[in-house]
């Protein structure tokens, strides 16, 4: 079998997801916290990189916490099938709790999670996704803070992966098969 070249054409450049970062931190700080700190979840390994740069723009007290879940594996299609990878080490019961996810797509991965974290009774539930795609959506989820609505192309770069590449690039890129 033949294997094609990828190549990665900037869609939004590491200045500009900056700003908007700093936009919604700002947003997510005038909110501010109850008596406990806001816990912010971070949603392994999509947006690893967003989850960094959005919490250092967080002027409030803050816990940080993990959760892993499956993604799309060496495909540019949702299968639709969400595995939990990696669980919170943290109660979030009473908790007011900040999901921050790489991107929303079709929805069924957020509507997953948060029917598992709503189940754990946290005080309140919000989402922030940097990037969301309507153009794919299979069920509603309510979104928060959405840092860009993007057209239906496949992205990588800042923590997103094609086959577990280009996550480290420091700009979001869209990916081109071609023969050059
Ligand atoms: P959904 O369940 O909303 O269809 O997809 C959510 C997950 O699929 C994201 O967290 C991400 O891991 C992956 N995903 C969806 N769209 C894209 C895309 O354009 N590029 C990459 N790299 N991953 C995507």
């Amino acid at each position: 079998m033949e294997t094609q070249a990828e190549f990665v054409d900037t869609y939004l450049d590491a200045a500009t997801v900056a700003n908007r970062i700093a936009e919604i931190g700002a947003q997510i700080t005038a909110l501010g916290c109850g008596n406990q700190p806001l816990v912010v979840v971070c949603v392994l390994k999509g947006s690893v990189m967003f989850f960094a740069d959005l919490a250092r723009q967080l002027n409030l007290p803050t816990n940080l916490v993990f959760l892993g879940v499956s993604s799309y594996s060496g495909s540019t299609e949702s299968s639709g099938a969400v595995r939990l990878t990696h669980d919170l080490t943290l109660d979030i019961r009473d908790r007011d709790v900040l999901i921050v996810e790489d991107i929303v797509d079709t929805g069924l991965t957020m509507s997953y999670l948060l029917d598992i974290l709503r189940a754990r009774g946290p005080n309140s539930l919000r989402v922030c996704t940097l990037l969301h795609k309507p153009a794919r959506k299979r069920v509603d989820v309510p979104l928060d803070y959405v840092g860009f609505t993007i057209d239906d192309v496949f992205v990588v770069g800042y923590g997103l992966d094609f086959d577990e590449r280009y996550r480290n690039l420091p700009f979001i890129g869209t990916l081109r098969f071609g023969p050059n």
